[in-house]
Formats: C-alpha cells, sequence, structure tokens
C-alpha cells in the first residue's frame, strides 16, 4: 500500500486530510489518505509498518486490549450476529467467520450445530476446543462455504481488496458475505465521543486501524469485485437516544457500517 494509491480503488486521485487526521488523534508522523474517486480513507504507515505505534502498543497493550471492547457485551455479540447470520443459514450450509476472535461467535454457531470455521491471525485466543476449526489464515481452506461473515475485521486489514478476493474463490456460487465496519469519519455518535472524551478515544483511533471505510468506499469495493445484490446502509449501535441514532442511521451517519452481498 503506497501512500498515494487508493488501496481500493488503485486511483491515483489521492489527498492527505489532515483535519481529519487530527480529529482522529493521529500523531504528527501518521498521515491520512483519501481517495477522491471512491471516497476511502486510510492511514499511512499502516499499522504493521509503524514502528513508533508498535513500540507504544506493546507498552500499553493490556489498557488498549481491554479497553476498546466491552467485557460486559460479550454474550450479547453472538447472539446479535446469529440473528444477521440465520437468515442465510440453510441446513448443512457451510459458515466462516473471517476474524473470529476469541471464537465467541464461531463456539455459537457450533453449539447451534452450524458447521461453522474460523480465520484468526491470533490463534492463541481461540479456547482449545475450538482451535481445530480455526485457521491462522484463509489460504488454509481449500473448501467453499455459504455464508462468511467479517465483523469488524476489515479495517484491521493491510489489504482488504486482496483478502475479499482470496474469500470471494472460497464462497460457492450465490453464498452471502456479511460485513460489519466502524463508520469512523461519519458517524454522528462517534463525532460525539471524540469531542465529549478525546483522551480515552485516543487509544482506539491511534492503534486499531489501517481503514476507515465510507459507505461509498465499501459499495464500491464490492462492486469493484463482482460480488452481486450489494447493499450497503449505517446502523445504529445500541445506547440513549435511539430515536436520534435511528435518524442519524437513515441519513449515513450511523456508527456502523453493514454491508450484505451475494457471490
Ligand atoms: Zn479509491
Amino acid at each position: 500500500m503506497g501512500n498515494s494509491i487508493c488501496p481500493l480503488c488503485y486511483s491515483m486521485n489521492c489527498v492527505e486530510k489532515p483535519v481529519y487526521a487530527r480529529f482522529l488523534n493521529f500523531r504528527d508522523y501518521q498521515k491520512l489518505l483519501s481517495c477522491r474517486d471512491c471516497s476511502h480513507m486510510w492511514r499511512y504507515p499502516s499499522v504493521s509498518e509503524d514502528r513508533k505505534l508498535n513500540d507504544r502498543y506493546e507498552l500499553e497493550k493490556g489498557i488498549v486490549t481491554y479497553g476498546a471492547f466491552s467485557i460486559q457485551n460479550a454474550d450479547a455479540v453472538p447472539v446479535r450476529n446469529m440473528a444477521r447470520v440465520s437468515r442465510y443459514v440453510f441446513p448443512g450450509a457451510k459458515i466462516l467467520d473471517f476474524g473470529a476472535g476469541n471464537g465467541a461467535f464461531l463456539d455459537y454457531c457450533r453449539r447451534l450445530g452450524h458447521d461453522t470455521w474460523g480465520v484468526e491471525i491470533e490463534i492463541e485466543k481461540i479456547p482449545a476446543h475450538l482451535q481445530e476449526y480455526v485457521k491462522p489464515d484463509i489460504h488454509h481452506f481449500d473448501c467453499a462455504f455459504d455464508v462468511v461473515h467479517m465483523n469488524h475485521v476489515l479495517e484491521h486489514i493491510q489489504e482488504p481488496r486482496e483478502i475479499l478476493l482470496e474469500i470471494q474463490k472460497r464462497m460457492n456460487p450465490d453464498a452471502v458475505l456479511l460485513i460489519e465496519v466502524p463508520n469512523e469519519i461519519y458517524s454522528a455518535t462517534s463525532c460525539m465521543k471524540r469531542i465529549l472524551h478525546r483522551k480515552s478515544n485516543s487509544a482506539t483511533s491511534l492503534y486499531e486501524h489501517d481503514h476507515y471505510f465510507t459507505p461509498k468506499s465499501l459499495k464500491k469495493l464490492l462492486e469493484n469485485l463482482h460480488f452481486n445484490h450489494v447493499f450497503v446502509s449505517t446502523l445504529y449501535d445500541n445506547g440513549n437516544f435511539m430515536i436520534a441514532r435511528k435518524i442519524l442511521s437513515f441519513l449515513g451517519y450511523g456508527g456502523l457500517i453493514f454491508s450484505a452481498c451475494r457471490k
């Protein structure tokens, strides 16, 4: 990923966005680049290439890892994800949870009797009884899946386009791909959070993400990769002011970007 070519659409019509970078609490040496063609934004240098970032990450690992995810919601997440996935699951369907994390959703699916597999680079986070179903990368799978689930994964992957192509090769005809990513640039709630709690949110944006998708950039990416029936919308996350959140989501300013498409 160079610093002047869009990693999603390969356009060279890219500019730096210093104001947004400040808004995301980037450090001075970190750049936020934006594609004028597909509206995608991404970090340069990437998380994996950023030496200074990784040194700090090692120092503050505990705080960041547990600060970014709410432990009390751990049980609610698989149920919420299943509600979304279940409409596409048929008897005998093969499910892939790409970016399986701690294996909670994979475990939940398997306990419901679904033939579910996972990809997780930090395979040590997966409980021992599930490790035989999880591989460290997609190349270990030569089978085809009917449903692929990617929940808050794509924004962490340095080359999302290449990974999606590998996933696509392993999808059955008409299989479904479900993606959720944060709407960090245009989300009204993330704007509010950053203004109100600048400090506590700085860790999240400093360490975690290579890509800042917009509804438009995600849709264009999936269409360029020839996925069919591409649906993209923004969603609200749970919290107060639900009516306001629903209105903002309808207008494209929800905290999350959700996409469903078929091969
Ligand atoms: Zn682009």
